[in-house]
């Protein structure tokens, strides 16, 4: 019989397990494995950051319910879109509104605009509503 292609978490996970392999109750047995789950598929909406105008005032990455906020030197350096679920949390806290979410499904992954963590340096984002 042929392999059934694997979708969503599966897929990103590269296993699949049947009801029996299943703690009882769908109870989370190990601690601190929340990483090893892809939960950006659940994203309906994807944020995206202007670096050029943010000032790295790290609102965003205290607020972010997910830790999906990628942090180095002090700087905010884009997004997680493995764990990110796209809340809006982030674009709402951004006190100069440089982050902006937008349509998963109207989001072109080949716009060369925005690198792989949603960074741009040649659009300004500027959300004042
Ligand atoms: S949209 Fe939500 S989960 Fe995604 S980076 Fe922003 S605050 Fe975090
Ligand atoms: S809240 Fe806005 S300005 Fe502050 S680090 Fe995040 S993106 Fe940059």
């Amino acid at each position: 019989m042929a392999k059934k292609k694997l979708t969503g978490f599966l897929a990103a996970s590269g296993e699949a397990k049947g009801w029996k392999d299943i703690p009882e109750g769908g109870l989370i047995i190990k601690a601190g494995n929340s990483e090893e789950y892809y939960t950006g598929g659940w994203r309906t909406f994807r944020p995206l950051v202007d670096k050029k105008r943010c000032i790295n005032c790290m609102q965003c990455w205290i607020m972010c319910p997910d830790s999906c906020i990628y942090a180095e030197n002090g700087n905010m350096e884009g997004f997680d879109y493995n764990h990110c679920k796209g809340c809006e949390i982030c674009a709402l806290i951004c006190p100069i509104k440089c982050i902006k979410m937008v349509k998963e499904s109207e989001f072109d992954e080949s716009d060369n605009n925005y690198d792989e963590r949603g960074r741009t340096t040649t659009i300004e984002i500027n959300e004042k509503k």
